[in-house]
């Protein structure tokens, strides 16, 4: 069993300013579910990677312990994907998402890579009963990765197959810039253009976890019907906020990136970058570490919540639309995609 003691303050933090707001159906949009079995034998993360904290998988049941600790009482449901590392097994990756997978609760994607034929991504979402697509930047070879592109991420082919399926895309959009780079913008539009049956969730906000990269940059995706945003390690609540007031509610979606989510940690805005603040010794990118235990931090994933309620009620929000962005919205997408695959030939 896998669980987290919950502190004083993790407690407080729930009872006294998470719990008597949350909506009381809570969809997790962005969830790593893996087991080791999608791993080669032997294989085994960084030292510092932070899935070492959950013995090197994520799996079902953990993930169903830790909700169950941390979020009591929430009727879960959610979207779940492998870990896009390039040892993946993606084939095992999206046979396990589609055991989990009941069309109702639980959603899967299956993640690609540009080298992955056509028919054989289209045979892994029929096949395990998947909702879409999940690529990575780093699927993406023979190219420096500071120079890949969204549609080297996500070939034409495959492309075709999700706008004809009605297939849902989260996309973790590459370059160091972001949503701030005007060439991730267009190319982020012409999907959404050219593949107008298929659903684009950007992830992240665009990974715009602070504020200069995303004033400004919302409003020709906001313009399109089938692009929406996931909020996964967002817990900037200006970032936040400029989103609810920038970008239609009813195609915003809770997500929360778990477990990375689960560590204990906050993200920070400092001197137009982010890092994150950690409060555990783990190494997830951007990191600085809280070695003399300056302050008592609790998860990200309640620093997200946090960010999201005031960020609410800064925008004046309606409680239909933070439903909606809790989980309404998900399953009305997600309900879509499975209902049209179902009439698919
Ligand atoms: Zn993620």
């Amino acid at each position: 069993m896998t669980t987290i003691a919950w502190t004083e303050r993790d407690r407080a933090c729930w009872e006294q300013e998470l719990a008597p707001w949350l909506p009381a159906r809570v969809f997790d949009a962005h969830v790593h579910l893996f087991q080791r079995a999608s791993f080669p034998p032997g294989f085994e993360f960084a030292p510092r990677a932070c899935y070492r904290k959950f013995g090197g998988q994520f799996d079902f049941g953990q993930c169903r312990d830790i909700v169950q600790a941390m979020l009591p009482g929430i009727d879960f449901g959610m979207l779940c994907f492998g870990t896009p590392h390039l040892e993946t097994n993606r084939e095992e990756a999206a046979r396990y998402c589609g055991e989990i997978a009941d069309g109702k609760r639980f959603f899967g994607m299956v993640m690609v890579s540009p080298e992955d034929p056509a028919a054989a991504v289209e045979r892994r979402v029929r096949d395990y009963g998947l909702v879409g697509y999940k690529p990575y930047r780093n699927f993406v070879t023979g190219k420096d990765a500071e120079a890949v592109t969204i549609p080297d991420m996500l070939p034409a082919a495959q492309m075709a197959v999700a706008d004809r399926l009605g297939l849902a895309v989260t996309l973790h959009i590459p370059r160091a810039e972001r949503l701030a780079d005007p060439a991730n913008r267009r190319e982020l539009v012409e999907l959404c253009q050219s593949y107008p049956n298929a659903k684009i969730i950007v992830a992240h906000i665009g990974r715009a976890y602070y504020l200069s990269n995303v004033v400004g940059y919302l409003d020709a995706l906001a313009a399109l019907p089938n692009a929406y945003l996931d909020l996964a390690m967002v817990n900037h609540e200006g970032v936040l906020e400029y989103t609810f007031r920038h970008f239609p509610a009813e195609r915003i979606l809770f997500g929360s990136d778990a477990p990375i989510a689960w560590l204990r940690g906050k993200s920070v805005e400092i001197n137009n970058q982010y890092a994150y603040l950690m409060g555990e010794d783990y190494a997830i990118g951007t990191s600085i570490h809280d070695h003399d235990h300056s302050v008592e931090f609790t998860f990200f994933y309640y620093e997200m919540l946090r960010g999201i309620r005031l960020a609410a009620e800064r925008a004046n929000l309606s409680r239909a639309q933070i439903e909606g962005i809790f989980a309404d919205n998900a399953y009305r997408l997600l309900g879509q995609v499975r209902a049209g695959l179902g009439k698919q030939p």
